[in-house]
């Protein structure tokens, strides 16, 4: 069950105060997508983790708290542009402005998670924006890349942001990429589910397989492979979960 409530907010950007609803509670039925995408009910409180102010567009998880930095970035052109921009659905625009801030700020950890949502509202709104889910991924992907190597993590552990990298680069068609992810995680030696996720990542990446996976997909997958090899079912004899 999820709960919410329509709370007043007051812009700490341009002062106007509007309604929003906030999310208080969800559960969650089922397997996370290989992303981390938490399933049923979880997955449809998108529109309740960010907020966007109708005044001055100003988008975060609460547009009661701003910084300077948030405050100046709201003012560029290229903000303005991109929360206007039809390319994209209006809650992957609100999404992706979030980002930009959280970029300005240094925080490229949820900066990334944040287009990442914004790919995931994208992936909901139907085939038609594919190509904008794909943008969005490229970018999360940019912005996982550069919390990296500014030592600042995105995940539990390094495996896992190898695992969550390789997905949303996979997803976005850049294969060799994603599969390089996927390596430098399993050098890791990792173990338990995350490793079968990783395995699972490179025999999808060797199918040229952008499509959606549960853990589960992978879990299941899993079973009947031999780890010790490294190596997947040749080329079309693999046990495989159609995407979803
Ligand atoms: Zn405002």
């Amino acid at each position: 069950m999820t709960t919410f409530y329509e709370d007043e907010r007051t812009c700490a950007v341009c002062g106007h105060t509007s309604t929003h609803t906030v999310l208080m509670s969800s559960s969650a039925f089922g397997a996370p997508d290989l992303d981390t995408r938490p399933p049923p009910l979880l997955r449809f409180t998108l529109p309740m983790q960010v907020q966007c102010c109708p005044s001055c567009g100003y988008c975060a998880r609460d547009v009661a708290q701003a910084s300077a930095t948030a405050r100046a970035v709201v003012a560029r052109p290229d903000y303005r542009a991109q929360l206007r921009d039809e390319r994209f659905t209006y809650l992957a625009n609100m999404f992706l402005c979030q980002s930009m801030i959280l970029e300005a700020e240094g925080n490229h950890a949820d900066a990334g998670w944040a287009a990442l949502r914004a790919a995931w509202h994208c992936d909901d709104e139907g085939e038609e924006h594919d190509v904008a889910a794909a943008l969005c991924r490229r970018r999360a992907a940019a912005l996982f890349a550069e919390a990296r190597r500014r030592g600042h993590p995105f995940a539990e552990s390094p495996e896992a942001e190898a695992a969550v990298l390789a997905d949303v680069l996979r997803r976005s068609g850049r294969f060799a990429e994603a599969q390089a992810a996927a390596e430098r995680g399993l050098a890791r030696r990792p173990s338990g589910e995350v490793e079968r996720v990783l395995r699972f990542q490179r025999h999808l990446c060797r199918q040229r397989d952008t499509g959606l996976y549960t853990v589960d997909d992978a879990l299941e997958w899993a079973v009947g492979e031999r780890p010790e090899e490294g190596n997947d079912h040749p080329e079309g004899s693999a046990p495989s979960s159609s995407p979803k």
